[in-house]
């Protein structure tokens, strides 16, 4: 049998109550016992691992899911909490964290690009294609027209200074691996990362 650690507490938790009951005389009472007990509110959720957006801690998280992924069906994320097995937190979140719901749900989240245009008062939503495709464009005619390739004694040292990067404090080790390859593959010095602000 395939069996999580989870399912294994669940599992061990459910058998050991009925047997305890069975102990102590009560045997039909632990059948009754064990027929009722309420299914497992996240039994039939999905269950997704990620990563606290909040700080550089970076803990994980499990995030349960209910929709059954059809088109045109929209998930709702009904819950959220510590992943035991994350080597970070081991299942424990701070308050910010457990309150993790709320800004999934909040009516004030920022969930598209928005853009405001040079000398504009307003931003408009603007599709993420829109958006990267023009950071791109931005990006290489900054890089071509200020790039380094060699200091005033004639070594090289293939510099980018004139723009930066902020980085997000809560990605995986894979994805921070990545977004400093790219950065430093442009030459590019300014990085930071959102952990030290
Ligand atoms: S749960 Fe708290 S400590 Fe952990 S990453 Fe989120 S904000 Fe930081």
């Amino acid at each position: 049998m395939d069996l999580s650690r989870r399912g294994f507490i669940k599992l061990t938790g459910a058998t050991l109550a009925t047997s305890s009951l069975g102990a102590l005389g009560f045997g039909s009472c632990g059948e009754a016992v064990a027929e009722n007990v309420r299914p497992f509110k996240l039994t039939h959720a999905k269950e997704t691992r990620n990563t606290c957006t909040y700080c550089s801690v970076a803990c994980g998280i499990l995030i349960y899911t209910l929709g059954d992924g059809a088109k045109n069906a929209r998930s709702d994320i009904i819950h959220i909490e510590g992943d035991p097995d994350h080597p970070v937190n081991r299942g424990t979140l701070c308050p910010k964290g457990s309150a993790l719901l709320d800004i999934v749900h909040a009516p004030t989240r920022l969930q598209v690009p928005k853009y405001r245009k040079p000398g504009g008062t307003e931003f408009e939503e603007v599709s993420w294609d829109w958006a990267l495709d023009r950071i791109a464009r931005l990006m290489k005619d900054d890089r071509d027209k200020n790039f380094i390739a060699k200091n005033a004694e004639g070594t090289t040292v293939n510099r980018w200074i004139s723009t930066g990067m902020l980085a997000a404090s809560a990605s995986s080790t894979e994805t921070s691996y990545l977004t400093w390859k790219v950065a430093r593959s442009f030459g590019m010095l300014v990085f930071d990362n959102q952990a030290r602000v």
